[in-house]
């Protein structure tokens, strides 16, 4: 259909649409087509899409325009059918923080208690972590299956977590990597389009959001966050599916650990039934969401009981170690985390004051670590796996002056003194203990 309607268009050029979003125009659904479908085909060039996400940046999308977009890029590739697997098939997908590391706990779980977990994730983006880097700090590991092989996969243990492919949201793969490197990743309709591509192209049966809001997220107020949520929601429910929305505090890093391997460490640690307690809580939280939409549960509350006893009796755990296995990784790194690449050195940054943690501005903390190597600044660079930074205070926490806020394990000191500063400016020190502790789940939209 897609094809039909962009050859009556022939004489459509992208420098007109990139002039015509320039100057604040409304793209039609024929002219948004022609954009992506020509771009995941390789006739417009980078540069030229990247004009075009800068200037829809900057004069925005209106909700037409968003619907548009999201569908030229479900369609560029492939809607994955599941119907054949048992059961309900269910995903969760975040807008992305600093230490988020829920998909690789929450996954497990969720197929260790009966459902099936279809992932399609995405690398780094800006100053966040990506799901299929941090796998892929586990050697071995595979994010790049065939169709094929995903469902063999999900055939056999319930859960697969791969990327974009060149059959799955192509159109995602490329613009989510322009996105990273050219500044247009913090836009509502960007951002929807983006998720929601992927995620109802893995023939989902529902969906849990987790939409950040605070210093460490693309939306930094959460009239945005919500604004976000809205959108997906809509967009979900129109193609069919159940879709819930839970906002989340992203005012500092979830856990304690950001960093590739550092967070397949923490993610193991949940599993086995330790961890941070934050991380832990919204864990078995979008668990039980995904449960309840899933219709495994009767409830959230009987959703939260078994996602905790998925963990309890090491059955998720056990998943994990399956699903690493299935895709090519060295599952021994469940039981000896030190198989994970590990930094050379560590350093702290210590408090120049005494006080208490009033808050913190998390976004760069995801820039210091980017820095130091474990994030991307062009397209083609490589990620180091092993850098790792390990937050020694949170929010309300009393600090003494030269008391260590943060441990950076790296590699390479060639920015080390550059993401130090930035670390130290960026934890704010009161003279008294903040009022109030934020909840980590500050609103559910769609229930
Ligand atoms: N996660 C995505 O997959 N895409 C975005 O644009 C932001 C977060």
């Amino acid at each position: 259909m897609l094809r039909s309607r962009v050859t009556l268009q022939t004489r459509m050029r992208a420098v007109d649409l990139i002039r015509k979003k320039r100057d604040s125009g409304e793209l039609s659904r024929e002219e948004i087509d022609f954009l992506i479908s020509g771009y995941t085909r390789g006739e417009i060039p980078d540069y030229q899409m990247a004009s075009w996400l800068m200037a829809a940046w900057i004069r925005g999308l209106n909700r037409a325009e968003i619907a548009s977009l999201t569908e030229a890029m479900l369609y560029s590739g492939e809607v994955v059918n599941l119907s054949d697997l048992p059961g309900k098939k269910v995903d969760k997908h975040s807008t992305g923080g600093v230490g988020d590391k829920t998909s690789l706990i929450l996954a497990p779980i969720v197929a260790a208690g009966g459902l099936t977990v279809p992932m399609i994730s995405g690398r780094g983006l800006g100053h966040t972590g990506g799901t299929l880097d941090k796998l892929e700090a586990i050697p071995g590991f595979n994010v790049n299956l065939s169709l094929v092989d995903f469902r063999r996969v999900l055939g056999e243990c319930g859960m697969g977590l791969i990327g974009q492919t060149a059959e799955i949201a192509p159109a995602d793969k490329k613009i989510y990597a322009l996105r990273d490197v050219t500044s247009t990743v913090e836009n509502i309709g960007l951002i929807c389009a983006s998720i929601m591509s992927k995620k109802l192209a893995e023939g989902i049966d529902a969906l849990v959001l987790d939409v950040k809001t605070g210093s460490g997220a693309f939306l930094k107020r959460e009239e945005d966050s919500i604004r976000l949520a809205e959108v997906m929601i809509e967009t979900g429910k129109r193609m069919g599916k159940k879709v819930v929305a839970l906002i989340t505090d992203m005012n500092q890093p979830l856990g304690r650990l950001a960093g590739h391997s550092t967070e397949v460490q923490e993610s193991i640690d949940v599993l086995s039934g330790g961890g941070p307690a934050d991380l832990r809580e919204l864990s078995l939280e979008l668990s039980a969401w995904m449960f309840f939409l899933g219709e495994r549960t009767k409830s959230v509350d009987e959703g939260r009981r078994l996602a905790e006893s998925m963990v309890a009796t090491g059955k998720a755990k056990e998943k994990f170690r399956q699903g690493i296995r299935l895709q090519g990784g060295d599952e021994r790194v469940i039981d000896n985390p030190q198989l994970l690449p590990q930094a050379r050195s560590r350093v702290d940054v210590t408090s120049a004051s005494a006080g208490y943690v009033a808050g913190t501005n998390c976004e760069q903390f995801g820039n210091a670590l980017a820095m130091l190597g474990g994030g991307r600044e062009k397209k083609e660079d490589k990620i180091d796996p092993a850098v790792g930074l390990e937050f020694r205070k949170r929010i309300g926490d009393r600090v003494e002056k030269g008391e260590p806020l943060v441990t950076i394990r790296y590699n390479a000191d060639a920015k080390l003194a550059e993401a130090k500063n930035l670390i130290a400016a960026s934890y704010q020190i009161g003279e008294n203990a903040p009022r109030e502790k934020l909840p980590l789940v500050l609103r559910i939209l769609g229930a």
